[in-house]
């Protein structure tokens, strides 16, 4: 039996067998020379490889249109187009004649030097080609040289999904009923798979480093989603321990969700609220049991992550099933935030030096004005079902908030000349995530009818920690003095123009900071809804006065180290007097 330990990053304990899946680099190969004898022989096969390929996306093409939606199969279409374009055929053939090469060589190299030309224009439109010519030649090339490729959506049997890293989009798409917990080599609690894996409340356990390299294909695993723990082929001892840390694990469930719909409380009698992030629409319905008195995060950009965007009815559709499932509570839409970890082909093909400093969330939005305008129609026309509030994310300074409302007022004139109703008085808040925003958040705050704090990013930004780099994980302390001081500030800001300060990054459900939080006069916890009833039981045992007094110690500390454990000490000392 092997043991090894990485970050914990979604609850629950699991046992099962697991299923590599390794990453899917372009495929390696060798280039050799032809004589012109063989020019034929590699042009029948670039045409079998060709008909395929056809055959393959068309396959999709339809399964998308029958599962997901007609604008998601769009894509296809495109492919299809393509793998269709006597152009590109042309090229290819002349190519193969001039440099006689083999086949899959000169595949690559013509599209190595269109995606590269496409993609280094300033055209959104071509550098979407860009990636969807990097997509249809690597299908080519896997035809060529028989490389069949699986996808996650087709698992069959009950899994341990073991893998190097995943993109959000691929953990979207996967077979959620088949993959019982997940093991990752990169990775951290806030990386956007942890997210999601919460959100599916799928156990996982990740930034494992060698998990590919230790795990083999069908081993039996144990993880622990709660203490980081994954045990490969365990004995019967540990099978044992196994069953009574489950049993154990759903008793301790069982009891928090009796929490229910108690108010979250201080014993003092300061009431706060605890609301619920969500990636996508289905979860709305699960999330009230938890006792979520909202959704303060609803992370719309997963409806973009599959391929195709999502069409303005689409999404009115889906926020529409949000709103209608949370009955007059009220739904905090956050506007796409794509770019970072979350791409769409399109940013593949951009090939950025620095994602998570480039072109994210709010900046991709303001430069596709007409795409942001169709997700705000279809949030403003889904307000008339509840109560809707907006926020924009990645908010770096006073213009671009500006330019969001402005392209929001636009989206409104749009709204009336169509006849398409919407509610008029909709709270429009601003992310503070980004160190310069928070330092400026008196600013901010005088256009601004909320604030919700993004830790994760804020986090990431302020101690220049990638968040998805399990090397580096160790130093994103949210107890960091600096983050501290800016959580104060922002806290501070909303609170003198008489706004509220929410917060739905990951440090909302971390019962750790749940006390400091409450000190520093967070008014809305906003987090994974099954994390809701730890938190709720910690604001039901401590009194404001006393948080207080715990932040203003915090506030004090020199360093993390010194942060964390005052509030260590303070919480042993509260809940063991209870
Ligand atoms: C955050 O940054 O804390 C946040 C809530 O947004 P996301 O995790 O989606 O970047
Ligand atoms: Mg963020």
């Amino acid at each position: 039996m092997k043991k090894l330990t990485g970050i914990p990053a979604s609850s629950g304990i699991v046992l099962g067998k697991a299923f590599l899946y390794l990453e899917d680099d372009f495929p390696e190969f060798s280039r050799y020379a032809i004589g012109p004898d063989q020019i034929e022989s590699e042009w029948l096969r670039f045409q079998d490889a060709i008909e395929e390929a056809v055959r393959e996306v068309k396959a999709l093409n339809d399964r998308a249109v029958r599962e997901i939606s007609k604008e998601q199969a769009a894509i296809f279409e495109a492919h299809l187009m393509m793998l269709e374009d006597p152009d590109f055929k042309d090229q290819i053939r002349a190519r193969l004649s001039k440099d006689q090469n083999n086949i899959e060589w000169v595949v690559r190299d013509i599209s190595s030097e269109l995606v590269q030309k496409l993609g280094a224009s300033g055209d959104p439109y071509l550098r979407e080609r860009a990636a969807d010519i990097y997509d249809v030649s690597h299908r080519i090339l896997n035809k060529l040289l028989s490389i069949t490729k699986f996808s996650l959506a087709d698992l069959a049997e009950d899994v341990i999904l073991v893998v190097h890293d995943l993109l959000p989009s691929e953990a979207l798409v996967m077979n959620k009923e088949r993959v019982k917990g997940m093991v990752m080599d990169m990775g951290s609690r806030t990386s956007h798979t942890a997210i999601l894996a919460r959100a599916f409340e799928i156990p996982a356990v990740l930034g494992l480093s060698s998990a590919t390299w230790e795990i083999n294909q069908g081993d039996i695993l144990i993880i622990n989603g709660d203490t980081g723990q994954v045990l490969i082929n365990p004995d019967e001892k540990d099978l044992n321990q196994y069953e009574q840390a489950i049993y154990q694990y759903h008793k301790t469930f069982d009891g928090l969700l009796a929490l229910g719909d108690l108010p979250a409380e201080t014993t003092d009698g300061h009431r706060v609220c605890l609301k619920a992030n969500i990636e996508i629409p289905e979860e709305a319905e699960q999330v009230r049991r938890f006792g979520a008195e909202g959704i303060g995060l609803y992370r719309s950009e997963f409806l973009f992550l599959t391929p195709g965007y999502a069409e303005e009815e689409e999404q009115f559709r889906a926020y529409s099933q949000v709103v209608k499932a949370m009955e007059g509570l009220p739904v905090t839409i956050r506007t796409v935030d794509v770019g970072g970890d979350k791409l769409l082909p399109e940013f593949q093909a951009a090939d950025e030096k620095n994602p998570l400093l480039g072109w994210r969330a709010i900046r991709f939005c303001l430069s596709r004005p007409e795409l942001f305008k169709t997700q705000l129609r279809a949030i403003l026309r889904s307000s008339v079902y509840g109560t809707v509030r907006i926020m924009f994310p990645m908010i770096s300074g006073i213009e671009e908030l500006e330019q969001a409302r402005s392209l929001l007022e636009e989206a409104q004139g749009e709204c009336r000349r169509r006849g398409q109703t919407y509610a008029p008085d909709i709270e429009v808040g601003t992310m503070i995530e980004i160190p310069s925003a928070a330092l400026t958040a008196d600013i901010l705050a005088e256009k601004s009818d909320f604030f919700s704090i993004g830790t994760n990013d804020l986090i990431q930004y302020t101690l220049a920690v990638d968040r998805g780099n399990e090397k580096v994980n160790y130093l994103a302390q949210p107890t960091h003095p600096a983050v501290l001081r800016l959580l104060k500030n922002t806290i501070d800001a909303a609170h003198k123009k008489g706004i509220k300060a929410a917060m739905c990054g990951e440090l909302a459900g971390d019962t750790a900071a749940t006390a400091l939080l409450l000190g520093l006069g967070l008014d809305e916890f906003s987090m994974t809804a099954s994390s809701i009833p730890q938190v709720k039981r910690i604001i039901r045992g401590v009194g404001l006065e006393n948080c207080r007094g715990l932040t203003e110690k915090a506030l004090n500390c020199c360093s993390y180290s010194q942060v964390t454990a005052l509030v260590e000490e303070w919480m042993d000392k509260t809940f063991s007097a209870n």
